[in-house]
């Protein structure tokens, strides 16, 4: 036998395949458990998904049911009873004037549907004119082409670059970054929201279709949360023009900042709302978009037919898995304690890392959380990103027995390396104790490799 020359022995063409991956083997609650026995508490859910851990016995007994009873049924021939009941529990929660859904397998595909959705809405109007997207620089929408062209993470976007869609990023709402020291909070989110208001005039507002965000920001930027008003002056901006609103909630929504939908707490509804990722914490592959009543009108009313569709939307086991999670979390009252502990989870790192020479910025709302690395804490400045210290945070996390979501910074070198955090809903006080302080090791650790 030829000796195999991959570090990593796989027929699996994985993320990073430098990295020898431990191989996952089981769950209990927070933790994952590996191959070898090695417990690592999930403190980040995943990449926020994992919102009731692993091992949650009411949502594996509704999916084993709905397997029992039907595993699928296609869309062209049938509706479903667990879709149908998931539409109902989330539209009855829905922010005002989304008044249906559309279910896809994850995502990346819920801002595909939005995206379309949008176009459609004006195709139907005979506003085919509008061809802009407009979204924001340090974002993330997934990895499929139209919703990478509309996100603002340079290095995802660099190989792609010449088939992505036409898309303007305007700079996003982050406070430590771009609020001036003479500004107020309000005062810089009126500012941060005007951008968008210039960049419609610019383009013509008959030709833009909408603007896109995540409500609070996470995976290019680390629990980025929007500045008091921020986007209610978005809201007023795309009222203003007849431009749609598209929140992405697949990472902040499904109650991760201690409320259901995250516009909740800025007091605003989009047109178009998408979760993905807490709607099935994992245990079933969902994603879910969110419409108004008027979008739903407009295509229903006119062609008749929205143009999309996946072989597996509106799956019945993903559909019955994911109405499962929602109803653990709402019965056990877990947006409470994802509040109650998000609070201590803020206050454990500010705890650790508030005086640290090299943590910038703490960060976030709910159970969603994130520290931001600097070289100089008084100038603001990051590390070299070619040291790649949010991967080494990761890699000495996982010494400790500890999953932490990193990333590096994205927009010439003015933002740093980040570690978020987005444990499951499920988690006590010795858990967020057990996070800080393994995260301080870790980070210790890191930091003295690089410097
Ligand atoms: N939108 C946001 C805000 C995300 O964080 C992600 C994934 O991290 C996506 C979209 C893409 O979701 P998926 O990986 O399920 O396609």
């Amino acid at each position: 036998m030829t000796s195999d020359p991959r570090p990593n022995r796989t027929h699996i063409l994985h993320r990073d395949p430098s990295r020898v991956l431990p191989v996952a083997v089981a769950g209990d609650g927070p933790f994952v458990i590996d191959s070898a026995g090695r417990r690592y508490l999930d403190a980040s859910g995943g990449a926020a998904v994992s919102c009731l851990g692993h091992s949650e016995h009411r949502v594996i007994a509704a999916i084993k049911a709905q397997l029992d009873r039907l595993p699928y049924a296609h869309t062209s021939f049938f509706t479903s009873e667990p879709a149908e009941a998931l539409a109902d529990f989330l539209i009855s929660r829905a922010p005002e004037g989304l008044e249906h859904v559309y279910f896809i397998s994850g995502g990346s595909e819920a801002n595909e549907t939005a995206l379309k959705l949008a176009r459609q809405y004006f195709w139907e109007k005979g506003e085919t004119g509008r061809r802009h997207f407009i979204a924001r620089q340090q974002s993330y929408h997934g990895n499929t082409l139209g919703a990478l062209s509309v996100g603002g993470n340079p290095a995802r976007r660099a190989v792609y670059e010449p088939i992505l869609l036409p898309v303007s990023h305007i700079p996003p709402c982050f406070d430590y970054r771009n609020r001036r020291a003479d500004e107020t909070s309000e005062e810089y989110g009126l500012r941060a929201a005007n951008e968008l208001e210039t960049e419609i005039l610019r383009l013509g507002p008959e030709t833009v279709i909408a603007f896109i965000a995540e409500t609070v920001g996470g995976a290019t930027c680390g629990a980025i949360t929007p500045a008091p008003g921020y986007f209610r002056r978005i809201r007023e901006i795309c009222d203003k023009y007849g431009v749609l609103l598209i929140l992405d909630e697949v990472m902040c929504g499904m109650g991760r900042t201690g409320t259901l939908f995250a516009c909740e707490q800025e007091g605003v509804s989009p047109d178009l709302l998408t979760c993905a990722k807490g709607l099935g914490a994992g245990y079933q592959p969902i994603g879910a978009c969110l419409m108004s009543g008027e979008i739903y009108d407009a295509i229903t009313q006119g062609s008749g037919t929205f143009q999309h569709g996946f072989t597996y939307i509106g799956h019945a086991t993903a559909c019955a898995g994911a109405l499962a999670v929602q109803q653990v979390i709402e019965e056990d009252g877990l947006l409470r304690n994802c509040q109650a502990m998000g609070d201590a989870l803020g206050a454990a790192l500010r705890d650790r890392f508030g005086d640290h020479p090299h943590i910038g910025d703490i960060r976030g709302r709910g159970l969603f959380r994130a520290i931001e690395l600097v070289e100089d804490r008084a100038a603001k400045r990051p590390f070299d990103l070619k040291l790649k210290l949010h991967a080494k945070i990761r890699a000495e996390a996982m010494a400790e027995g500890l999953m932490v979501y990193p990333g590096g910074g994205t927009i010439d070198g003015r933002s740093g390396d980040h570690v978020l955090m987005a444990p499951p809903y499920i988690i006590t006080q010795a858990g967020v104790d057990m996070i800080a302080t393994r995260l301080a090791a870790a980070v210790d650790r890191a930091v003295a490799a690089v410097m």
